[in-house]
C-alpha cells in the first residue's frame, strides 16, 4: 500500500533505469533501458521523467 511520493527518497543509480512519474495516477515506475513505458499500476501509457531533486552544495572559499 505504497502511495505515491513514498520512494522519492531512493537514489537513481546511473544506469539503473529511471524513475518515470505516470500522468493518471502519479505512481512512480523503474523503467530501465528497453522497458515498454508504461505504468505498472494503472497501464497508463503516459509517463513523465522524474526530475531528481538533488541538492547539491558547494563549498564557497
Ligand atoms: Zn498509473
Amino acid at each position: 500500500m505504497n502511495g505515491p511520493g513514498t520512494a522519492t527518497n531512493q537514489v537513481t543509480a546511473p544506469g539503473e533505469g529511471v524513475f518515470y512519474v505516470c500522468g493518471e495516477c502519479g505512481w512512480e515506475n523503474k523503467i530501465k533501458p528497453g522497458d515498454t513505458i508504461q505504468c505498472r499500476e494503472c497501464g497508463y501509457r503516459i509517463l513523465y521523467k522524474k526530475r531528481t531533486r538533488r541538492v547539491v552544495q558547494y563549498e564557497a572559499r
